[in-house]
């Protein structure tokens, strides 16, 4: 065993490994994994559609199968392992996550949800229990997006989303068109869009991923309830004023584009507040012309990012954003526009499923503590479709997207009790 397992189980508590679920198993396959697209800062670097993701995806059927899954892959790569309900023809369970990585990423982001899954169905085996409706595992390909500038091919072809002529635009960092990609692995495009499936195939999906937040940590909770994923929507704002000399522009008057700016930057934190508890803005990039040392700014152009798990109170603090702007710049005798550049919508989880969620948490004696998703996730895209649920596992330090990113075992492990108690009580 490599250098994860002796690190992951150097703290791991064997009182956690009840009703068939075993924290060595899944260390031994976090380890496994961890060694394909090994980097040399001990990241991992599995691009989506790339070859070392598919021997990742190949190793982890290795795994479903013998845990007595069915195993198959579509035609967009995403691979689905069945376990045979007792009453077969009724819609899918479905658990899983993604197993591709940003560069130098680390080895629990998607990886994590694709494992608990999987020993929920290692437990059920050694325990001899079969589910009344049918399980499946999902690895969903290219979640990440590291490949093209924007992931979730995966999930997007399994609900039938996305546009195709879009994607078939797309070139890769490589120069690859999505086309060449597809069949640098064995797909085809005509294969790619026969893997939507239909709605009453599948009952609901749940999602476990790493929180990638310091929530969890600061609570000193193993895992959590998400209660929604946010819906990002970005405004590129533009404050027009006059570039003038430093020197020779009295202060009374001058139109200095990058003084309203930070009065508005200034401004925005207190926003997010106003509209809910889970909404947050951000503003994390400007450009200053002509940004030069003894020059007035005569514009200044910023982007703002603004999320949350509500599309109403998200839309109504968009508003308020541009409201301030445009108070802001009259003020101080400048002018701003706004250009929307993105706005997804966001997927509020339902609270039945979360209360469902939160009985399995105190039957498996912990809090049933509920916190929202920044980011996007493969449960986003099926939720389209698909009823979903979705646990969060504490996050070290909330790092994620680099070799740094960590989560104990013992708080892995103990998502997957909850899972695993979740998941028996949807069979009802
Ligand atoms: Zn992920």
């Amino acid at each position: 065993m490599g250098v994860l397992y002796d690190k992951l189980m150097a703290d791991f508590d064997t009182i956690h490994n009840t009703n068939g679920i075993s924290g060595e198993r899944l260390a031994k396959r976090l380890d496994a994994l961890s060694e394909i697209g090994l980097t040399e800062e001990n990241g991992s670097h599995r691009p989506g559609f790339s070859d070392e993701e598919k021997a990742a995806k190949n190793l982890v059927a290795v795994w479903m199968r013998e845990a007595g899954l069915e195993v198959r892959e579509d035609g967009a790569g995403n691979v689905f392992g069945r376990l045979a309900g007792k009453q077969d023809h009724l819609p899918a369970i479905v658990s899983g996550s993604h197993i591709d990585t940003v560069p130098n990423g680390g080895h629990f982001d998607g990886v994590l949800g694709v494992l608990v899954a999987l020993e929920v169905a290692d437990a059920w085996k050694q325990t001899g229990y079969q589910p009344e409706k049918p399980y499946e595992i999902a690895i969903f390909t290219d979640e990440e997006g590291s490949r093209f500038n924007g992931g979730l091919h995966g999930s997007e072809a399994v609900v039938g989303k996305g546009d195709l002529n879009e994607k078939l635009k797309q070139v890769d960092y490589d120069g690859k068109t999505f086309e060449q990609v597809l069949e640098g692995i064995g797909l085809t495009v005509d294969g790619y869009t026969t893997a939507e499936r239909d709605a009453d195939e599948i009952e609901m999906f749940v999602e476990t991923h790493i929180e990638q937040g310091k929530r969890l940590e600061q609570q000193g909770l193993p895992c959590g309830i998400v209660t929604g994923i946010a819906g990002p929507c970005w405004m590129e704002l533009t404050f027009t004023g006059e570039a003038g000399h430093a020197g020779n522009t009295p202060m009374n008057d001058r139109k200095d584009a990058l003084s309203a700016a930070s009065a508005f930057v200034a401004e925005v934190p207190k926003l997010p507040g106003t509209v809910s508890d889970s909404a947050v803005a951000t503003i994390g990039k400007l450009d200053v012309h002509p940004n030069g040392v003894n020059v007035i700014p005569g514009s200044v152009s910023l982007y703002v990012d603004i999320r949350d798990i509500y599309a109403e109170s998200r839309d109504a603090l968009v508003d308020k954003v541009l409201k301030l702007a445009k108070q802001t710049a009259a003020s101080r005798d400048v002018q701003v526009e706004h250009m929307e550049k993105m706005r997804v919508a966001p997927v509020p989880i339902d609270e039945q499923k979360q209360d469902l969620l939160a009985e399995s948490f105190v039957e498996k004696n912990m809090e049933p503590y509920k916190l929202p998703s920044g980011a996007g996730h493969d449960a986003m895209i099926i939720g389209d479709k698909w009823p979903v649920a979705m646990l969060f596992t504490q996050s070290k330090n909330g790092t994620s997207h680099n070799p740094a990113e960590w989560s104990d075992l013992n708080d892995c492990v103990q998502t997957v009790h909850v899972l695993k108690n979740f998941l028996e009580k949807v069979q009802k």
